[in-house]
């Protein structure tokens, strides 16, 4: 992209981040990587002049990139040090998944459709990150291999926590989960506290449904 078509965005981009923070965003870490991300390469060139709005946006495959105030909070909430491994279930287009590796030491990223996941790789390697791992296939059986997580963000909206999850997490570590029905669900926060999970209740949203073995079938 041309430095002066750049130039504008970092412009909005900026704005963007001010109104993060009026609307109650403080954590400096989340702010910078939002400042630092081009939003505007992770949506489709039709929706790109609308990148640095507040809103979600569709990214093809009857799927959206969420609003970018859910991701601020979602980051928020898991107050990442830098030094943690996180699993993150519905890539996307991969713009979670980018603000992710810049907040934690290395980022696990499952995704379910081929081309939406194709595309989030591709503009990772251009932007030039280098801690994260992709998988395509059924996010619902978490990522075993790399298990235990001390945090898991699923970006898709379940009936109940698959048990996976807490298999998957360290203890306490932390799983952001929206949880109800498949038009609106609520944001959990749950802790693992040995072989229980604490759950919190954060939040009313709305996202796609999570399909797979443990969740919805597709
Ligand atoms: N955070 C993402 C971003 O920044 O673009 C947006 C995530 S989008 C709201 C939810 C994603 O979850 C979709 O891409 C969808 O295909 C994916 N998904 C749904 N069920 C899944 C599953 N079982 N495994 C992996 N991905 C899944």
């Amino acid at each position: 992209m041309a430095p002066a078509v750049e130039q504008d965005f970092k412009g909005v981009r900026r704005r963007l981040v001010e109104t993060l923070q009026q609307n109650g965003i403080r954590d400096l870490a989340v702010l910078h990587a939002i400042d630092e991300t081009p939003r505007h390469l992770f949506v489709p060139t039709g929706v790109r002049h609308r990148a640095y709005e507040d809103s979600a946006l569709p990214i093809g495959n009857s799927q959206t990139i969420s609003q970018p105030s859910i991701h601020a909070r979602y980051l928020e909430l898991l107050k990442l040090t830098g030094n943690e491994k996180v699993l993150e279930i519905g890539t996307g287009s991969g713009y979670q998944t980018a603000l992710l590796a810049k907040l934690a030491a290395q980022v696990f990223s499952i995704e379910r459709i081929p081309a939406l996941l194709d595309k989030a790789r591709e503009i990772i390697a251009q932007i030039g990150l280098r801690n994260i791992s992709f998988l395509m296939g059924d996010g619902t059986l978490g990522w075993r291999q790399y298990a235990p997580y001390d945090a898991i963000l699923v970006g898709a909206g379940a009936p109940e926590v698959p048990l996976t999850y807490k298999e998957q997490l360290a203890e306490g570590g932390r799983l952001l989960i929206p949880i109800g029905d498949k038009e609106e669900q609520t944001l959990f926060m749950c802790t693992r506290r040995g072989d229980e999970l604490e759950h919190e209740e954060i939040a009313p949203v709305r996202f796609v449904p999570l399909l797979g073995k443990y969740s919805w079938s597709s």
